[in-house]
């Protein structure tokens, strides 16, 4: 952690005393180094004030929720903004950073305003969701709303009610929308209707798609005809996906915060589906019923690699490598190579549980897949190297091998933790609760596993534990029959007829003359699992189950080799891709509309004409798009947006008109150019470079062009 922070800080002071020369856009590194929540948001906003009152609320030992509705409360009440609307802007922008831990983009890009509007003599709260709110994640995108709420009633302001017209173009907003974009809700037109009739405070947008609705349309209140992305988002995919989990958050939040009146969001107990019943407690331990939930959406050409909790599927295990964590999981390299590939590293997959994806690295100490060869031999692979030699060889995988999850992601995705197959880890600790060290990655002989199973009364090491849960008591009943009869005399089983649960079981073995056999430390294995197998009577044995069969006839005890499968199949990776600009830029330097849509800087080698951002020379007075002039820091011009004149602080002929620093100028871009070229001391290949038509930033200010070299 040192190490790091102190080659942040190196890094941090390169880059300051380059900015410090004065010759970029800001004279100092723009981005802050926070590292709790409220550093976090006071960078975020600029104010250290609202951090000190996150932390004021964090050390009294109130939760992040909580914690959000007091301090947009504070903001609020106290009026932090020069006026209502950017005080309530604030407030709801801050209280959404603090519940997404201001690690998103969604409180900066994902609200493009907060305004207070009036109709028929109300004043109410209007909120304009961008897409980004998207970043938030559902149940905080909906808490936004409820924070917007609070601030309404800090504010004195008055519900929001729309009125018939409004809701019409909410519904047919929402399904058009669902035409063009992906939703993750299925909501009913019911659903909408309820939502928006009822809520407190106004949800809408600016317009993100170029659709239009068609029926609805021209609405007094509603400043566009296009679909408002940001508010379906939060509308649908927020709030009605997120209804059962938003109105238990309502009851908690209210209680404890004391004055938020949440009478107005009674209606969130009527809607939304149940939520898809998971667990539930069968002998103290959890049932775990399979989801198909990440089936959902599957493409084509992306391979569904495991279903449900099916046997055979990812076995989930519990724990961390070097390159895995957050929403990353670990499968053995040999299972990589077996899948064809389709698994490699960093494949977005979609997981059973706990979360919803992740993506997938290499990690070679665990398990590794069990495949049927196509000469009928079943064989164990242990590496990438055995994997590859084996590849083409493969007719079936009995078993994909582990999927190692970290305890972290249960934690995070707030799920039940499921119980941890028999894994080597676990063997170990067990023996070190005895006094005994044992290392868990070192490989052991059966006789040696047996010899510290017996001597300290632990299972058999996982090496030797085979999937018996897998089989029935049945099959169970048929394998030893087949043990019986064969001939085992030479350290090699003979087993007839009994290939099929061989295979259920994981159990290494060939095929020869038509004959399944099983040699080696896996027939040791598989005897010592059985050799009480005299005393077993299929009658007796009818109501047991197929582990509570095999420990009372088994030399030693054996543990569940697997209990849980992890469906998985790859995702859609390609939307997880770099965000390029279409077509792609080199530098943020406006050159106008050059013959052909080119945006080649060196093709604009006369003048352009482009609204730009200026600045002046202090010493000699020069007007120019340059940071940097006669030795030092050039100061921005102000300009009268309605005019264009150059202006002090505002316009005297148009004193309401909005002052901004830009202006329709003629750039000489080879003079521009030169200048450049001086700076930098030297003259570069520009053939390539290209630049923007037009700046789309609210001040328009360009890049110095050096930076394109
Ligand atoms: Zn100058
Ligand atoms: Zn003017």
């Amino acid at each position: 952690m040192m190490y790091i922070e102190d080659k942040v800080e190196e890094i941090i002071q390169v880059a300051r005393a380059a900015r410090r020369t004065g010759k970029d856009v800001s004279e100092d590194v723009e981005i802050k180094k926070a590292n709790s929540l409220s550093e976090r948001v006071s960078a975020l906003f600029g104010n250290e004030d609202i951090g000190k009152r996150i932390s004021f609320w964090l050390e009294k030992g109130m939760d992040k929720h909580t914690t959000a509705f007091k301090v947009a409360g504070e903001i609020a009440s106290n009026m932090m903004g020069r006026d209502i609307n950017e005080t309530a802007e604030l407030a709801v922008r801050v209280g959404l950073a603090i519940i997404t831990d201001a690690v998103v983009s969604a409180p900066v890009e994902g609200i493009s305003k907060v305004v207070v509007k009036k109709a028929g003599g109300r004043s109410y709260l209007s909120v304009y969701y961008n897409g980004p709110i998207r970043t938030a994640g559902g149940t905080e995108g909906a808490i936004s709303v409820l924070i917007a709420d609070y601030v309404r009633q800090k504010l004195g302001l008055q519900e929001f009610k729309p009125g018939k017209e409004i809701v019409s173009r909410y519904l047919e907003e929402v399904e058009l929308y669902r035409r063009y974009a992906h939703l993750q809700y299925n909501a009913s037109g019911e659903e909408i209707k309820k939502v928006v009739e009822n809520l407190p405070v106004e949800v809408t947008g600016p317009p993100t798609e170029e659709e239009e609705v068609s029926s609805n349309r021209d609405i007094p209140s509603i400043e566009t005809n296009r679909i408002r992305g940001g508010a379906v988002l939060v509308i649908n995919d927020c709030i009605a996906q997120k209804a059962k989990k938003l109105a238990k958050l309502v009851d908690e939040i209210s209680s404890k915060l004391g004055d938020f009146d949440t009478s107005s969001w009674n209606w969130l107990h009527f809607i939304g589906r149940k939520e898809e019943k998971k667990e539930d407690i069968k002998d103290l331990c959890p049932v775990i019923v399979p989801s198909k939930k990440f089936m959902e959406d599957a493409v084509v050409g992306r391979p569904i690699l495991s279903y449900p909790s099916r046997p055979g599927g990812f076995r989930l295990r519990y724990g961390h490598a070097r390159d895995t964590g957050l929403a990353s999981v670990g499968v053995s390299p040999a299972t990589m190579i077996i899948l064809d590939e389709f698994l490699a590293v960093g494949t977005q997959v979609r997981i059973e549980r706990p979360g919803k994806s992740a993506v997938v690295m290499p990690v070679d100490s665990i398990e590794g897949p069990v495949v049927r060869l196509r000469d009928g031999s079943v064989v164990r692979v242990k590496s990438a190297e055995e994997a590859k030699k084996l590849a083409d060889k493969v007719e079936k995988i009995l078993f994909l091998g582990d999927v190692l999850i970290g305890f972290g992601e249960f934690l995070e995705n707030n799920h039940k933790l499921i119980p941890s197959p028999w894994v080597e880890e676990w063997w170990a600790e067990m023996l070190r609760a005895k006094g005994v060290d044992v290392d868990p990655w070192a490989d052991y002989s059966f006789d040696e596993a047996m010899k510290l199973s017996i001597k300290y009364d632990v299972p058999i090491h996982p090496r030797w534990t085979y999937f018996w849960h897998d089989i029935t008591v049945d099959e169970l009943s048929s394998l030893i029959e087949a043990v019986r009869k064969a001939d085992s005399s030479d350290g090699r089983i003979f087993l007839e007829g009994v290939k099929e649960i061989l295979e259920k079981l994981c159990i290494p073995h060939r095929v020869e003359n038509g004959k399944a056999v099983v040699e080696g430390d896996d027939a040791k294995a598989l005897l010592a699992s059985l050799s009480g197998m005299e005393k077993f009577d299929r009658r007796k044995y009818g109501n047991l189950s197929t582990m509570e069969a095999i420990n009372d006839i088994s030399a030693f005890r054996i543990m569940p080799k697997a209990i849980y499968y992890i469906g998985m199949r790859v995702g859609r990776p390609e939307k997880a891709k770099q965000r390029k600009m279409k077509p792609p830029v080199n530098l943020l330097f406006p050159v106008g509309n050059l013959r052909g849509r080119s945006r080649m800087i060196s093709r604009a080698n006369g003048a352009v004409t482009v609204e730009v951002a200026l600045r002046k020379c202090p010493s000699c007075g020069k007007v120019t798009v340059r940071y940097f002039c006669c030795g030092s820091r050039t100061v921005p011009i102000l300009f009268c947006s309605k005019c264009g004149r150059e202006v002090r602080d505002r316009c005297t002929q148009h004193p309401d008109a909005e002052v901004v620093c830009y202006r329709s100028t003629m750039l000489d871009m080879r003079e521009l150019i030169k200048e450049a070229f001086e700076s930098l001391g030297q003259e570069y290949d520009i053939s390539g470079l290209k630049g923007v038509i037009g700046l789309t930033s609210k001040d328009k200010v360009p890049e110095p062009l050096e930076r394109g070299y």
